[in-house]
């Protein structure tokens, strides 16, 4: 395909010869800057994406050489009419890749040896020597060049010095491993840039162009045609490649960010920076070791604020966070270098103390603490005054680790029982709370089998159109003497006391049931269904699901199973066959209340779940803070890029539906659309139109009841 173009001009030769050679020299340095952008994103080169980006790089640097050589040699035209043959020029080109290839491979990805960057820039230097001689032959000139070796080789030590110093340049900046600064990449490029056009000008040098006498391509692909190509074609490509780059690395940056920000909260407690309940156990698990080996003891206190209710109510939630924050930071105060404080969420603070306290030493400590939580705390010029209660648990004494904690707790009930503003140590005949969840436990066997259990349902919103395009079932307990009791009481009893296998196996069925019940009455919803720790754990669970999908004849599309992100991760290998084992049945997977747990990414792309579900903890936050604004836009870009559907629950304001709407969030869910509803109220909103709110249904969800479609 050689290109049969236009008729050579010397219109070029108008151009003074410096304009021309800045020119060579402005796009070479914009090659060379680009290709060491695209050749630092190489982090192991050999990977695909490693070798693609050294392919990009390479490119961008052939672009550079092959441009300063056809800007060059028009700088300074031979005295007669001359064309190129365009095959020839691309095979030009491809040579300069070839070293280009070479060069930038001994380097990127790898720390940058004296003995890799003398190679890299040997190889430069002779690619670029090398096609700047072999540049003259699409030129098809006539007698044809006789190479003078002095100005050749001068030109080879050129190059290959102004490419070591390049190469220099660019790993000064950074620390041989590190990439370097923008600063000094761009004094790298533009190193380049001029060893590219003085070494191109030696070339023409050497090859003595004023013996020539004509060019057997005059007829062909024109100089200026070339020279356009060489200089705002180039440009433009360069500029893409650029941009491509530059968003890159911003996205990379903006994931690492939200990934440690991920990290720092599974840890910390948002709103006072205190570690949490996580962090708090594990230096618990620490400083028990540790008092065990020198058989010492330790005191939990379990701390809890009185009448912070009241406080919260009349001042507001931002009175109430200040208030919380404060009494963190008394806290923090008090301790010593051997004592730790967590909070727990709400009013609940925990503390341990080390360094072998004994009874009386806990019971004073306490009473200080408590005077100084007592104490008014101002701010905005209110004033708020709380009182704590403390439960008071000694290692050894009152309990095996495991037990501490909530031990501690138990005698803080007791103390605030007393009236609060108190402390209480731990006694056995405290757990009588632990009484009353016996109590549930024995209601809750019976409970399955008197059908006192039953599904609510809250609608999923399509973000992008505001339609209803799915239901999340939840669970309820009508207790006959208790009222409704939330699955946040009765779950954990069930999981700890081995009840929710049965629970599960009957929300499986009774999910699938009423499916296929509004399948009947015409409106083919898309179901999501909790499942717990427990239930992944049983091998059976598949081939349960896959049955009561069968047996109610509903497509497993239709069926999602939210699996909470922590139980995701504390078995991960057993989870992962699950997952496995639930993609072959076809019913979607989706990580519940992401952000809470252990995050790790590269987890997560293994795990082969098709959404993410982000906890409402996050969404609550969305208006107030920018820390979770960015974790949030974080996880859904970081979903994307892993080609995951991102779920936001708990969405109660406009305000945070606008903000989800904006970063790109594809279905949401939460009381601002519509509170958990039975399946009646469902069925009525959907058929009769009668809901909380105006919002539509998605027509495909409504099924043709064509003769023969109804089961
Ligand atoms: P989840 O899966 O994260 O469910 C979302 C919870 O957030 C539900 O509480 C829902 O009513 C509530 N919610 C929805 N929108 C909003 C909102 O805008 N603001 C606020 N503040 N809350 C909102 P619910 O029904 O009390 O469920 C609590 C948890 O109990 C669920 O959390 C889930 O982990 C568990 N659960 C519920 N049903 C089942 C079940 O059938 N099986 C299992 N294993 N767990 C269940
Ligand atoms: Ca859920
Ligand atoms: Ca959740």
């Amino acid at each position: 395909m050689t290109a049969e173009l236009a008729i050579n001009t010397g219109a070029e030769s108008v151009m003074p010869t410096v304009l021309m050679l800045l020119l060579g020299l402005a796009v070479s340095t914009l090659a060379a800057y680009v290709a060491l952008d695209l050749a630092r994103r190489v982090r192991v080169l050999r990977t695909r994406a490693g070798a693609l980006w050294l392919f990009g790089a390479a490119s961008a640097l052939a672009i550079g050489i092959w441009s300063s050589q056809v800007i060059g040699i028009a700088a300074e035209p031979p005295p007669f009419a001359f064309g190129y043959h365009g095959l020839g020029s691309l095979g030009v080109w491809a040579a300069a890749l070839v070293a280009s290839l070479a060069g930038l491979g001994a380097v990127s990805g790898r720390v940058a040896t004296p003995g890799r960057v003398s190679f890299g820039a040997f190889a430069l230097g002779i690619g670029a020597v090398g096609t700047h001689a072999l540049a003259l032959a699409p030129l098809g000139l006539v007698p044809g060049v006789e190479w003078q070796i002095l100005p050749l080789v001068a030109a080879f030590a050129g190059a290959v010095g102004g490419c070591m110093m390049a190469l220099g340049a660019f790993f000064r900046g950074g620390d041989r491993t590190k990439p370097a600064t923008l600063g000094w990449q761009a004094t790298s490029a533009l190193v380049f840039g001029v060893s590219l056009v003085a070494s191109q000008q030696l070339v023409l040098g050497a090859a003595g162009l004023a013996d020539q006498t004509g060019s057997v391509h005059a007829d062909r692909l024109a100089s200026a045609t070339l020279v356009l190509l060489a200089s705002v074609g180039s440009c433009a490509i360069l500029i893409v490649g650029l941009l491509f780059s530059v968003l890159e690395a911003r996205l990379r940056l903006s994931l690492r960010r939200a990934e440690t920000e991920l990290q720092r909260r599974s840890f910390r407690d948002g709103l006072t920076g205190l570690p949490n309940r996580l962090m708090f156990d594990g230096m618990l698990a620490q400083a028990v070791q540790q008092a065990d080996g020198a058989h010492q003891r330790l005191a939990i206190l379990f701390i809890d604020l009185d009448g912070f209710k009241p406080v919260n109510e009349s001042l507001g939630h931002a009175t109430g966070d200040l208030v919380l924050r404060e009494v963190a930071a008394r806290l923090k105060r008090f301790a010593r270098p051997e004592d730790r404080v967590a909070h727990l969420g709400g009013d609940e603070y925990l503390m341990l103390i080390g360094a072998d306290p004994s009874a009386e030493d806990a019971a004073i400590f306490s009473e200080r603490l408590q005077t100084s939580i007592g104490e008014p705390c101002r701010m905005n010029g209110r004033e708020a005054t709380v009182s704590s209660s403390i439960g008071i648990a000694i290692y050894p004494e009152h309990g095996p680790i495991s037990a501490l904690i909530a031990n501690a707790e138990a005698a803080m009930r007791s103390a605030k029982s007393g009236g609060g503003a108190g402390y209480a140590f731990f006694e056995q005949r405290m757990t009588n709370g632990a009484r009353d969840q016996l109590d549930l436990l024995r209601d809750l066997r019976r409970a399955l089998s008197d059908g006192q259990l039953h599904l609510v349902y809250q609608p999923k919103i399509h973000a992008p159109s505001g339609e209803i395009t799915g239901a999340e079932a939840l669970m309820r307990w009508e207790h006959p003497t208790r009222g409704m009791v939330g699955p946040d009481q009765f779950i954990p009893i069930a999981e700890r006391f081995g009840l929710i296998g049965a629970m599960g196996n009957w929300l499986i069925e009774e999910a699938c049931r009423q499916a296929g019940v509004w399948r009947d009455q015409g409106l083919q919803m898309r179901v999501a269904i909790n499942l717990s720790a427990h239930q992944l754990r049983h091998p059976d669970l598949a081939d349960r699901i896959d049955m009561a999908l069968r047996r109610h004849d509903i497509k497993p599309q239709l069926l999602t199973c939210e699996i909470t992100e922590s139980v995701a991760m504390d078995d991960a290998s057993n989870a992962i066959r699950m997952v496995e084992r639930l993609n072959q049945l076809g019913v979607n997977i989706s990580i519940d209340d992401f952000g809470t747990g252990y995050s790790s990414l590269s987890y997560l792309r293994k795990l082969r779940a098709g959404e993410l579900k982000i906890d409402k903890s996050f969404v609550l936050d969305l208006e107030t803070s920018a820390d979770a604004r960015a974790v949030v836009d974080g996880i859904v870009k970081l979903a994307h890029a892993i080609g995951l559907k991102v779920v936001a629950e708990g969405v109660e304001t406009e305000a945070q539906h606008q903000i989800l709407r904006s970063f790109g969030c594809h279905e949401l869910q939460g009381f601002l659309f519509a509170r958990p509803m039975s399946p009646r109220a469902l069925s009525a909103w959907a058929m009769e139109d009668v809901g909380p709110r105006a919002l539509e249904f998605r027509d495909s969800l409504y099924r043709a009841t064509a003769a023969g479609a109804l089961h």
